[in-house]
């Protein structure tokens, strides 16, 4: 995995990305005026060994782009990591940066796309573009057994990936807590995202995305 992630980080593949990531990190946001952005491409994090693999779509402008570190410093992972740690999948319920001592059991974090898009809205291209890296990261994973979507999108990203590599022909719908079985035996289950659009309306809570996760870590 360091290997893969030494290529993650010095890729500059999609032009729009990299133009967009160095513009977020030079103009930042006024309450980190006074930090570094990380800027570049973001790796996954977690138990290389783990038997799950929680996907997000994309870091966050001012998230991970800043901190260098998956679901890292917005409120994204504010509500994430309070889940995470009730169903005992982390050491602790914040993940602000780099140097907290984070860590997750048994289960792996990554983004289909590595750079932030404009928006949050990847095209075709970039997607694929680095659908090389997701599917080494996947490769890499030894003992993954169970895929979690963070998002429609998110859930979209793996199946179209699973519908490319291994000819999958049938269509699979996102719904929270709906649990497919992939190709080599890895389910994956779709999750909604824990933005602060999905808290503040009320489609997702801690108690649902707790129960959520307590029973992906009891599946086999
Ligand atoms: S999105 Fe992926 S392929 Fe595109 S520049 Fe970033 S790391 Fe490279």
């Amino acid at each position: 995995m360091k290997n893969l992630n030494k290529s993650i980080i010095k890729c500059k593949k999609c032009p729009r990305l990299v133009q967009f990531r160095n513009k977020i990190s030079k103009e930042k946001r006024k309450q980190y005026m006074n930090e570094d952005y990380w800027g570049k491409p973001v790796t996954g994090f977690g138990d290389i060994n783990g038997k799950m693999l929680f996907v997000g779509l994309a870091p966050a402008a001012h998230g991970a782009t800043r901190t260098g570190r998956v679901f890292t410093g917005d409120k994204s992972s504010d509500f994430l990591y309070k889940c995470l740690f009730k169903a005992k999948i982390s050491n602790q319920d914040t993940s602000n940066n780099l140097n907290d001592g984070l860590k997750l059991n048994n289960a792996f974090i990554t983004l289909a796309l590595k750079c932030v898009p404009p928006g949050d809205k990847p095209n075709v291209e970039e997607l694929n573009n680095c659908s090389n890296f997701f599917n080494h990261e996947i490769n890499n994973l030894k003992n993954l057994g169970i895929i979690i979507a963070l998002g429609k999108i998110a859930f979209d990203t793996c199946f179209y990936f699973y519908k490319k590599n291994f000819n999958l022909n049938k269509r699979l719908i996102f719904g929270h807590g709906k649990i497919y079985n992939l190709p080599n035996n890895i389910k994956l289950v779709g999750c909604y995202h824990p933005s602060p659009r999905n808290v503040n309306t009320g489609r997702i809570n801690q108690k649902k995305m707790v129960s959520l996760f307590k029973k992906i870590k009891k599946l086999n």
